[in-house]
């Protein structure tokens, strides 16, 4: 039995004293940010790690994806998901474009290509699918469709760290993705994010766009933002990423266990799984279908009652927000509701031990 909460989720630490050495670097430089050592580091290992050949480092995710809006100079109109974390459609509205919400593929819960065709108008200029949960979209169809017609891809990867399909890196596709570093992701620096880059140009011009706009001391080519990386938070990455494999593996095998104990319990499905190697288990959703003996809110809540923090996770969806409204009445996001009316994210973590993992099950199970 346990005794503590166990919380939806919680950072990977590498040891402190490890840590201490970093710094000790960072204040024997005075170098604290603007691409400081730490910062290329991170950049040069994420580009190995990930097996991508450019990466921009930024302060955080939000603020990567409203840069790579900008960066494309998108215009007009931007097919998105309703199925996210706010943040997805936040990076359109910060650029005055308008936001054209498609329902997901029941699947996934990713954009569903079949539905996107249909939205396109005079204005689309770009697609911003996410991959939900670290799942891959259907990353071919939507290039198909973005071919067709002209438009930019810009991916909200904030999931996806790591994750690859049959050719390598899930992040190579589209025009742009961009990653979240944010705390509660599976590779962490305090708060963090990155534009994956697929030539030195557009590296450049992010780089750019990041530091206000200077191409040198002198010369600002273009409205830029401040949305660096600082050494302290480049620094953390460096270490963290030694730790990385080690983290994804320990979340498999929680993965690999919640499937096993969940198998044949009545009215609650997991999503399919996805081949070693091409997913990050990043999260642990599950479906409260209409068999189980109670609603979605009322397990939320006993496992609550239970110190158990599970987090309904994407609920509501942002169409539903009343802010958002204007762009989704009319429209039907069917599959996308359903899944946010009976989603659950599990508690999933490195050092969530498997007894905890046992004590949500009984608490689902009684
Ligand atoms: C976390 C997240 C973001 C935002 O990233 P921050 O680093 O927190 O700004 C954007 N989109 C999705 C899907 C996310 O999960």
């Amino acid at each position: 039995m346990t005794n503590k909460p166990i919380y939806v989720t919680q950072p990977f630490l590498p040891p402190l004293e490890e840590f201490e050495s970093y710094l000790r670097e960072i204040w024997d430089s005075k170098i604290l940010s603007n691409s400081g050592y730490f910062h290329q580091q991170l950049e040069n290992a994420l580009c190995e790690y990930l097996g991508v050949e450019y990466i921009s480092l930024f302060s955080n995710g939000t603020i990567a994806l409203i840069t790579a809006l900008q960066a494309l100079q998108i215009k007009g109109e931007v097919i998105t998901t309703p199925y996210s974390f706010v943040a997805t459609a936040h990076s359109i509205m910060w650029n005055g474009l308008k936001p054209i919400f498609v329902d997901v593929d029941s699947e996934t819960l990713n954009l569903d290509p079949a539905r996107i065709e249909a939205a396109i108008s005079s204005q689309t200029t770009a697609i911003m699918p996410v991959h939900c949960y670290g799942r891959a979209c259907d990353v071919n169809a939507i290039q198909q469709i973005a071919d067709k017609y002209n438009l930019k891809v810009i991916y909200d990867a904030a999931h996806a760290f790591g994750v690859k399909d049959d050719d390598g890196s899930l992040l190579r596709h589209g025009d742009l993705s961009v990653l979240s570093f944010h705390a509660t992701k599976v590779f962490n620096t305090f708060e963090g994010g990155a534009i994956v880059c697929p030539d030195v140009k557009t590296k450049q011009r992010i780089d750019q766009l990041k530091n206000f706009g200077f191409q040198d001391d002198v010369t600002v080519i273009d409205f830029g933002i401040n949305g660096k990386m600082s050494e302290i938070n480049a620094a953390f990455g460096v270490l963290q990423l030694k730790y990385i494999d080690q983290a994804v593996a320990r979340r498999r095998n929680i993965d690999a266990l919640y499937r096993e104990l969940l198998k044949n319990v009545k009215g609650i499905r997991c999503m399919p799984e996805v081949d070693v190697g091409m997913a990050n288990y990043s999260y642990f959703p599950i479906f409260v279908e209409s068999e189980y003996p109670v609603s979605r809110d009322e397990l939320f809540q006993k496992l609550k009652d239970n110190d158990i923090y599970s987090r309904r996770y994407f609920y509501p969806l942002i169409s539903d927000y009343e802010i958002y409204r204007e762009f989704s009445s009319g429209y039907d996001f069917s599959v996308a509701l359903n899944a946010a009316n009976k989603i659950l994210c599990l508690p999933i973590y490195p050092d969530l031990s498997a007894q905890d993992v046992k004590f949500v099950i009984n608490i689902i199970n009684s």
